[in-house]
């Protein structure tokens, strides 16, 4: 090796710390990343995965289908998914599978960890009637549920929300996702929304763009608004005391679709906003943490 000024030998060794620094940086960029980074039982999820030479990027995850879409960079293949926040903690398998242009597939599955989740326990008083059902209010309670199997079976086959969710109301959220409630002393069930504490008459708007799939009175939810934002992500707006859309009506983030109120089982004037993905309940307070502004 020939001898080397020392400046010029330091400039060389600078220059190959640099370039290994600057593989290992390349060497580290996982093909598939998870936001937010810990996963817990109720967190919406947006998985990445770099795969420019995709034709098509298809995966599961706790027993859910993911539908990638390709971002705006063309490059980059996104799903928003989440886990159920009814989710045991442990590990799962996160299924992703390329398929590359030229015909070849590249198996991105790895494991990732559902960490446990630290949700309170509360208790509620609301009217006899929501706690102990009669044989009518059960036959309505029952068509009701028939009702939403079927309408949230069905989602657009891409995604209709742009950019960031937004609060669906001005008024100050409360930290109620996940609680479990005693209603009454006696029934237990999981609060599967976040509560905005919003007086009666507040209007209520859609937390994105998407398509109203439901709009009508039911038992429990009072009058209720449901959103498709597509790929079985939907938002539900509860206890509103009018409705100002229909179904099927194309709604954009922010435009009005209510004002909120008490009906169906509340225990006074609020918004009730729920965050569903193929029957998983998620944390909306979570979601709109979510920066979604560069995906689409
Ligand atoms: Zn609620």
């Amino acid at each position: 090796m020939p001898m080397l000024h020392p400046v010029l030998r330091r400039a060389t060794l600078l220059l190959c710390v640099i370039a290994a620094r600057d593989l290992s940086v390349h060497a580290q960029v996982p093909a598939v990343a998870l936001t937010p980074a810990v996963v817990v039982a109720g967190s919406p999820e947006l998985i990445r995965v770099a795969a420019g030479d995709a034709a098509s990027v298809d995966g599961e995850w706790l027993g859910r289908k993911l539908q990638f879409f390709r971002g705006r960079d063309g490059r980059t293949w996104f799903a928003l998914a989440g886990v159920d926040v009814e989710a045991p903690a442990g590990s799962s398998q996160l299924r992703v599978t390329a398929r590359l242009s030229n015909g070849g597939v590249r198996d991105l599955s790895h494991a990732i960890e559902i960490h446990p989740a630290h949700y309170r326990t509360g208790s509620l008083t609301v009217e006899p009637k929501f706690v102990e059902p009669g044989p009518e209010e059960l036959k309505q309670i029952e068509a009701d549920r028939l009702l939403k199997d079927e309408v949230f079976a069905v989602s657009a086959n891409e995604p209709l929300w742009s950019a960031s969710f937004r609060a669906p109301v001005t008024a100050p959220p409360t930290d109620s996702f996940g609680t479990r409630r005693m209603f009454n002393g006696k029934l237990a069930s999981i609060h599967k929304g976040m509560d905005f504490r919003a007086a009666a008459g507040t209007p209520v708007r859609a937390g994105n763009s998407g398509v109203v799939v439901l709009s009508l009175p039911l038992y429990y939810e009072g009058n209720c608004v449901a959103i498709d934002h597509g790929l079985g992500l939907f938002t539900l707006y509860l206890h509103l005391s009018r409705i100002e859309v229909q179904e099927g009506q194309r709604v954009a983030t922010g435009e009005l679709l209510g004002l909120s109120g008490a009906t169906g089982r509340a225990t006074g004037p609020h918004l009730h906003w729920g965050v569903r993905w193929q029957g998983a309940y998620l944390d909306p307070a979570k979601l709109l943490r979510l920066d979604l502004s560069g995906v689409r």
